[in-house]
């Protein structure tokens, strides 16, 4: 699953509007409603992102009447990431920790490397490229010089005059993609400290919105819980398995004192190879077998999370 995010922002300016935290968002005009229809998809989740400072642990009202205005004209918002940290903390949301693109993907599955980011200022550009994420800077009734005139931000992305004409560009990169293929690298590996679940205070709100957001967020959560149910048993089973070893030698080592053996014991115990080399051996064997498991065991719960995933894209294709 890949995602366009988008800051409510943006999609203010695209309406010639803007507004703070505490009023109720404006009316949208018809051509800003419908290129934000257009984002989304049965492979593509729509999540909208801001800035609201102080906002605490639940979405802003006016974010609320932006996605019902969104949702009433047909559209689609799956999730929504909230950034409620002073202006000037230290949070992980933005630029070189961006944890609002990273806390969803961690959450979602996204693959961010198939994702894009449309935004209207610097620090959009600078947080989509330090996740992967393709950015696409929507000028609005600015100029360019404008907008990036003092930034070292670079020239390589993409800028729109408005968010019909940023649709329009996405549109044609997924035909590109699935047409002669991914025109991007893999995008870097998310941190664990980023993992929504962590829920740390200097990280973004993610909050699930649609059924799909809702059933994708429940299914990563139960491979995580089963990964640490399997782990838990992994390691009473090695604990058990190194008891019975141990009754075992000693019973051995008893047997051997007061019983006489056949000759092919002697090879079959190694017992031409002398003793601490015999224990490195079998330490090694041991040790072998048990990161065998370990690794099996998170491979196989991996491919089962993401196995659910592409099923079911599939069956929203068919
Ligand atoms: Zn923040």
């Amino acid at each position: 699953m890949k995602a366009v995010f988008i800051r409510s922002q943006t999609i203010l300016r695209d309406s010639h509007l803007t507004h703070e935290l505490d009023e109720s968002t404006p009316r949208l005009v018809p051509a800003t409603l419908e290129a934000v229809r257009q984002l989304g998809g049965p492979e593509t989740m729509v999540v909208v992102y801001d800035h609201f400072a102080g906002s605490g642990d639940e979405l802003p009202p006016s974010l609320q009447q932006m996605i019902s205005q969104i949702e009433n004209a047909a559209g689609r918002v799956d999730v929504a990431v909230v950034c409620g940290h002073q202006p000037g903390a230290s949070c992980h949301c933005w630029e070189d920790s961006p944890g609002i693109l990273w806390g969803a993907a961690s959450r979602f599955a996204l693959d961010l490397s198939s994702s894009f980011l449309i935004g209207d200022c610097v620090a959009d550009v600078i947080t989509a490229k330090a996740a992967g994420v393709r950015p696409i800077l929507v000028l609005g009734d600015r100029s360019v010089q404008e907008v990036l005139a003092t930034s070292d931000v670079g020239k390589d992305f993409a800028v729109a005059p408005d968010l019909p004409r940023a649709a329009e560009f996405i549109a044609i990169e997924q035909e590109i993609a699935t047409t002669v293929g991914a025109p991007r690298d893999p995008a870097v590996e998310i941190p664990i400290e980023f993992a929504a679940e962590a829920g740390s205070d200097d990280l973004p709100l993610v909050v699930a919105l649609s059924p799909e957001a809702r059933q994708s967020q429940a299914r990563r959560m139960g491979a995580r819980l089963q990964l640490g149910d399997i782990t838990r048993w992994l390691v009473f089973l090695t604990v058990g398995g190194l008891g019975l070893s141990l009754g075992i030698a000693y019973l051995m080592t008893h047997l051997y004192r007061v019983q006489a053996f056949p000759a092919y014991v002697y090879y079959l115990t190694l017992q031409f190879i002398p003793r601490p080399i015999r224990g490195a051996i079998f330490l090694a064997v041991g040790a072998l077998f048990v990161s065998l498991a370990v690794y099996s065991v998170v491979k196989s719960t991996r491919a089962a999370a993401s196995g659910a995933h592409e099923g079911r894209g599939r069956s929203q294709r068919g």
